[in-house]
């Protein structure tokens, strides 16, 4: 049998883990000899009100079951007070899951600032303030692990959903430059989709399909990619849940090549589209295209077709 993954004598902090999948991952570290930090604000699913309890709940069952665990109450919006409670508490930050989130949805024609505002500040900054809090320890002790957290929505858009999309599509933007900016520092950074039965998915799906989607089941891969042992797996987009487990990647067409001059038109344009919707011949790229080499191979071509 293979070696369980342990996580003993590290520090471990969970936002959003009152519930849901949270939850899962706090109570997980801790079966796995990590300090966790069980962070919860306690509101409802809208982001309105808050409540101890939470939190409470969690870290009473992690320590009855023999564990490690300290609440905190804040939002993430302060994310550097919740890593203030790990350093406080147990010395430490390893492993940062930005779990927290809310939703608000509402059609486009309805959006209100409010709702658009909200949720960015949850979701965005809150996985900004944690992570910018953690980043001192994590570069001075060449290492650290960071999970954000995006969704399906944010990777493919879902009706209702523009402000909840756009700040989950935001985290993978984040992660892909955390990773950059860590690999120095042995700090991988990470990304994932989930689909889990929560609170925030009960009330869309039916009971039969959420018997499916357990929390728990999106668990093995955060730990698999937050542990000491992965080292390669970094800035990377996955989709989890229900048992499946799959990685994303950006894809390019290979493009069309035009010559900078006045024939450089729209027509021009269209007369090569096929060749720029082209995917037959794919790139999958980690970063921009090399635009200077590019246009000098342009300056090398003929007048564009019109
Ligand atoms: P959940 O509502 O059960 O858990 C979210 C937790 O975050 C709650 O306990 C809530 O109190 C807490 N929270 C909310 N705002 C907070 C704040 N400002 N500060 C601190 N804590 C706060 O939902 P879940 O399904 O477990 O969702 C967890 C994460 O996964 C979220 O980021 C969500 O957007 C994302 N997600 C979930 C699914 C899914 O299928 N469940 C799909 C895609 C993405």
């Amino acid at each position: 049998m293979a070696e369980q993954l342990r996580f003993d004598g590290q520090v471990v902090v969970v936002t959003g883990a009152g519930g849901g999948l949270g939850k899962a991952y706090a109570t997980f570290f801790a079966s796995r000899g990590a300090s966790v930090v069980v962070n919860d604000l306690g509101g409802s699913f809208k982001g309105e009100g808050q409540d101890t309890k939470a939190a409470d709940v969690v870290v009473n069952e992690i320590k009855a079951a023999g564990g490690k665990a300290v609440a905190n109450y804040d939002t993430v919006e302060n994310g550097d007070r919740i890593i203030d409670t790990a350093i406080k508490a147990f010395g430490r930050i390893d492993i940062l899951i930005n779990n927290a989130g809310i939703l608000r949805d509402i059609s486009f024609k309805n959006m209100k600032d409010q709702d658009w505002d909200l949720i960015f500040k949850v979701h965005v900054k809150g996985s900004y303030k944690t992570a910018r809090a953690a980043w001192p320890y994590f570069r001075k002790q060449k290492f650290g692990r960071v999970i954000n957290t995006a969704s399906a929505a944010g990777l493919y858009g879902n009706f209702g959903q523009t402000n909840y999309s756009a700040a989950k599509l935001a985290m993978v933007g984040f992660t892909e430059t955390l990773a950059k900016e860590g690999a120095k520092y042995n700090i991988a950074a990470n990304v994932i989709a989930p689909i889990a039965a929560s609170r925030m998915t009960e009330t869309v799906m039916p009971p039969d399909v959420l018997a499916l989607m357990k929390p728990e089941w999106v668990v093995p891969l955060v730990a698999v990619l937050v542990h000491k042992n992965n080292t390669t797996e970094s800035g990377s987009i996955f989709e989890v849940g229900g048992g499946f487990i799959s990685k994303l990647r950006w894809e390019r067409s290979s493009g069309q090549l035009l010559k900078c001059d006045d024939s450089y038109t729209p027509s021009a344009v269209l007369k090569k589209w096929n060749q720029v919707v082209d995917f037959s011949n794919p790139q999958y790229p980690s970063g921009p295209n090399d635009f200077l080499g590019l246009l000098e191979e342009s300056q090398k071509l003929g007048p564009n077709e019109q």
